[in-house]
């Protein structure tokens, strides 16, 4: 993940605060961990890659860093919201 710009906002997304480093707020079962730009804490284990979309935000609870999900090029993240809970 990288670090979130000072007064960078997010765009309809949500802030995930770790209340404990070493927890991770997000587990998965997918194939991606990701760490904590600043100081490599783990944030969110073995997540599908399609679900770290960028408006997802973690602050880290490291170092109080917010970390923002990078999208990366040829993942489909429309696929991990489509099925509304509502429907299950
Ligand atoms: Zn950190």
């Amino acid at each position: 993940m990288r670090l979130a710009e000072p007064g960078e906002v997010p765009l309809g997304g949500g802030t995930a605060v770790q209340d404990q480093p070493g927890r991770p707020v997000f587990r998965g079962n997918g194939d991606h961990d990701y760490v904590c730009g600043q100081c490599g804490n783990l944030l969110a284990a073995s997540m599908p890659a399609e679900w770290m979309n960028r408006k997802l935000r973690i602050r880290c609870g490291g170092c109080g860093a917010v970390n923002v999900a990078i999208e990366e090029e040829g993942v489909d993240y429309g696929s991990a919201y489509r099925r509304r809970p509502a429907d299950g």
